[in-house]
């Protein structure tokens, strides 16, 4: 990590608060945000959309060759063609946990991040990034909340998402993927040692906020 360079790592499962709390936070300091399960999904959508059989170790490690990420952020853009929106639909939600399994495309999508956030002052959120991505991160924040809370959120969530579907489906989508997404083998979603674990169940959005944001002036301090 290099001399300029401070990080802000936000983990935590799906519905945890982790979005809203980082753009939050990169705004009160004019840093920037990196979503990295943009990136997982980003990878999902292109091998869907190039029929890529990801589970033909050969294939994987030819195609992924050639994957280029153009993040102009907030945006992504495959083939030129702005795809921000499209990631975060029902099909990707299906397949991007078994993408995010495979070691290849982690490694793809952590160098890209680690390169992306040279010296800079970044807030990056993710499931893995105090743990694996940015182990020197000066701050490192692991949101938790209480099961029924997370589902309120996933159920407000999904009223905003574009595409059409029952709070029950993308229920049981997120259950099936912080499922995958914290047994597996390789990074899986856990708090670093040195973690600050914020429970978010009982605190209002601008208390978990003002909490966030007074850890980082303590250690900019
Ligand atoms: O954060 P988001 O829900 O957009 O992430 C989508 C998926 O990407 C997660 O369910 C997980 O499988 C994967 N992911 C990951 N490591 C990260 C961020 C996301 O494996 N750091």
């Amino acid at each position: 990590m290099n001399f300029q360079q401070f990080v802000v790592a936000i983990d935590g499962l799906a519905a945890s608060g982790k979005s809203t709390i980082a753009i939050a936070v990169a705004r009160h300091f004019s840093w920037e945000r990196l979503d990295s399960g943009s990136f997982y999904r980003f990878v999902t959508l292109y091998f869907l959309k190039n029929r890529i059989n990801w589970k033909d170790e050969y294939a994987l490690k030819r195609e992924l060759v050639g994957l280029r990420f153009d993040y102009r952020p907030p945006d992504h853009y495959l083939e030129g063609v702005v795809v921000t929106e499209l990631l975060r639909s029902p099909e990707i939600e299906k397949y991007v946990s078994e993408v995010a399994k495979i070691p290849v495309v982690r490694e793809k999508v952590n160098s890209f991040l680690r390169e992306y956030a040279t010296g800079k002052k970044i807030v990056v959120e993710g499931r893995d990034i105090g743990t694996v991505v940015f182990p020197e991160a000066q701050v490192k924040i692991f949101l938790v909340a209480r099961e029924e809370i997370r589902a309120q959120r996933r159920a407000a969530q999904n009223k905003r998402l574009p595409f059409p579907r029952s709070d029950a489906e993308a229920e049981e989508n997120i259950r099936l993927r912080d499922s995958i997404d914290s047994t597996r083998d390789v990074a899986p979603t856990r708090p670093a040692e040195d973690a600050v674990i914020i429970d978010t169940s009982s605190l209002s959005l601008d208390e978990t906020i003002d909490l966030v944001i007074k850890l980082i002036e303590e250690r900019m301090s």
